[in-house]
């Protein structure tokens, strides 16, 4: 799956709700799901990363959206040519 399908599959699943409820509020769900992740990684619950990984890349996309934002485009223009600072890959900043 594309970003760009996930975003779109996201959007189909939960964008009346997230976008009624705002992107204070949305920014509020992505930061507790980050927050998840966090302790998930740090208790190293292994059983759990899969699903919290998806969870805050499912929040990310409904951030994305309800800003009007396309995610797969921002990821491309920013990062298909490489480091967006020194360009090259794997990145040669010192
Ligand atoms: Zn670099």
């Amino acid at each position: 799956m594309r970003i760009e399908e996930f975003q779109e599959l996201i959007e189909r699943i939960y964008y009346e709700r997230d976008s009624s409820r705002g992107l204070a509020g949305t920014h509020m769900w992505f930061c507790e799901e980050v927050g998840e992740l966090t302790r998930a990684l740090r208790r190293n619950e292994v059983d759990d990363l899969e699903g919290e990984f998806a969870d805050v890349l499912a929040w990310l996309a409904t951030l994305a959206s309800v800003s009007g934002v396309n995610l797969e485009q921002a990821a491309c223009r920013k990062y298909a040519e490489g480091c967006p600072r020194c360009r090259a890959t794997p990145c040669a900043c010192g």
